[in-house]
């Protein structure tokens, strides 16, 4: 069976899933969406991510025309069209469909569509061996420009840097803020270990409010784990004992890596490992059950 795609109330073959060219989503990136991951019939972290998604959308002043609610009902119908029990769901609310001038006014009501599928961001040998990432020239935007907390579709400064990431042979790129700080990678947050201490940027720094990282910061605590937001640059990352990503589709992955410097032992440490654990266990507990199975 194909793919069901929800658009704007209804499902669609993916083959027939179509929006209008004169989207301005597509015309100006104008827009936001969520990753979110469903785990063994569990939807994690839901109201989180609707939350944000309510938020970035707040800022644009753009008005999603259904409740948070109604758009839970959505993505959980569009999981069971599709059988799915493990999946990764994509929900995009768009300004809508207008004419080519910058005006939102125009567009008369958002469009939402929610993509439910299968995701793989890293291979399984990388959480064995650890990422190596290397800091690349395009820095986040300004948080007075558009800013990173928003999770807008406008994602090129995101794409500047991870096509810098791939010239240079790095999978994941890192990010630093305008004034040189560590803000996050292409599409993860980031934190380091070091002397018993789980550090972070804080994210005005320019980076997202990571559902993930929110997460993790939560396992620490409940571990007894000491954790900061701290204000870190390449110099800190360069010389901690352990550095790892967080996202909804990397989870947590361990780096190894970062500019031709060596973190640590060179393997992913103990505390990555733990944490990461941890945090796949609470995938498998925690969440909207839509599914029995
Ligand atoms: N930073 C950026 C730029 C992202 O796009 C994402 C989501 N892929 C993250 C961090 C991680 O956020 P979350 O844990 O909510 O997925």
């Amino acid at each position: 069976m194909e793919l069901q795609i929800y658009i704007d109330g209804k499902w669609f073959p993916k083959s027939e899933a179509k929006i209008s060219v004169f989207d301005h989503g597509l015309l100006y990136g104008d827009g936001v969406f969520e990753g979110i991951r469903a785990y063994h019939g569990l939807v994690f972290k839901l109201s989180e991510h609707l939350d944000r998604l309510w938020e970035s959308a707040h800022t644009l002043m753009l008005e999603i025309p259904i409740s948070k609610k109604e758009m839970e009902k959505a993505i959980i119908e569009t999981l069971r069209k599709n059988h799915f029990n493990d999946a990764y769901i994509r929900v995009v609310v768009t300004r809508g469909t207008g004419d080519l001038g910058l005006d939102p006014a125009k567009c008369k009501r958002a469009t939402i569509f929610i993509i439910t599928d299968k995701i793989t961001l890293y291979p399984e040998s990388l959480y064995k061996k650890g990422l190596d990432l290397i800091t690349v020239p395009t820095v986040r935007n300004l948080p007075e420009a558009v800013n990173p907390a928003i999770k807008s579709l406008n994602y090129l400064n995101n794409i500047l840097a991870k096509i810098e990431g791939k010239n240079s042979g790095c999978i994941e790129a890192l990010m630093l803020n305008h004034q040189g700080y560590v803000a996050e990678c292409t599409g993860d947050n980031i934190f380091m270990v070091k002397n018993a201490l789980l550090l972070t940027p804080p994210t005005y720094l320019g980076a997202l409010k990571g559902v993930t990282r929110q997460a993790i910061i939560e396992i620490a605590e409940s571990k007894k784990i000491k954790f900061e937001e701290r204000i870190l640059t390449r110099h800190d990352l360069f010389n901690a004992e352990e550095v790892f990503l967080t996202g909804t589709a990397a989870e947590v992955i361990p780096v190894v890596k970062i500019d031709g410097r060596v973190i640590g032992t060179g393997k992913p440490g103990g505390v990555t490992a733990d944490l990461r654990k941890a945090f796949q266990a609470l995938t498998q507990k925690d969440g909207v059950r839509y599914s029995s199975s």
